[in-house]
């Protein structure tokens, strides 16, 4: 079996520790993702969704447990190679796109390229790759405000795909739109994840959804369990 592409083993969050107001959110939660497989996360609001992605991310750093991406334990890394790491291994996407309002559609999955230093002939030929392979290439050109939440939402997830990751993680990336769009954009994702051997941990209130994906889990008193 190949490695997996996320691993997190036992891991543990508390907010406010010690205080009255402390949250025990995560408690020996634990979860693997092979490459190539789109994983429901499913859980009410307030069960520790967002906390266990942003760990899972990078973008936050557990009490106690172990995160490895791609083989590699980052558990005791330091901030530069956590960043390194972030960036070209992990794709967020997020219920609301967070696009950059003053750029275009293409501009907004080119600029993390460039951060990335590719050259730019090579980051608009990947974004416009990126665009058309989820239905926006005709999109192309205009700025986040002249979009559909659809295509808005399609052009975050091109943008978190730019520097080609091998891990996407998106919290509620289709909780604000109507069904028939939804179902949309999750069609252009599947299609990703089998074209590139992606791995993607989707958090979702949509039961529907979670049901056409490879596999759900829950988050059940700050463990994850199979839903
Ligand atoms: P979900 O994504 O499933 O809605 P979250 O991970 O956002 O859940 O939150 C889990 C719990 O942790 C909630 O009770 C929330 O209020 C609490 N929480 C989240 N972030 C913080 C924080 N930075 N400080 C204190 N409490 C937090």
């Amino acid at each position: 079996m190949s490695e997996p592409t996320l691993r997190l083993s036992g891991i543990a969050k508390t907010y406010n520790a010690g205080r009255e107001n402390e949250v025990q959110v995560l408690r020996g939660a634990s979860l693997t993702l092979p490459p190539g497989e789109v994983t429901a996360l499913v859980a009410p609001s307030g069960a520790g969704k967002s906390t266990l992605l942003h760990i899972a991310g990078l973008l936050d750093v557990p009490d106690a447990g172990r995160v490895e991406i791609g083989g590699q334990d980052m558990t005791g890394a330091g901030d530069r190679a956590r960043t390194r790491t972030r960036r070209r291994e992990v794709g967020f996407v997020y219920q609301f796109h967070h696009l950059l309002p003053e750029f275009s559609a293409l501009e907004n999955v080119v600029l993390p390229q460039l951060a990335e230093g590719m050259a730019k002939p090579e980051a608009e030929a990947r974004a416009r790759r990126l665009l058309d392979s989820v239905g926006v290439a005709d999109r192309a050109d205009h700025r986040p405000a002249a979009l559909s939440g659809g295509e808005q939402q399609r052009v975050a997830f091109c943008r978190a795909l730019a520097n080609a990751p091998r891990l996407l993680l998106a919290d509620e990336p289709t909780g604000n739109l109507d069904p028939a769009t939804s179902d949309r954009v999750f069609g252009a994702l599947m299609a990703l994840v089998r074209e590139t051997g992606l791995a993607a941990l989707i958090a979702t209130h949509n039961l529907e959804l979670a049901a056409r994906m490879d596999r759900r889990l829950r988050l059940d008193d700050g463990r994850v369990v199979p839903a």
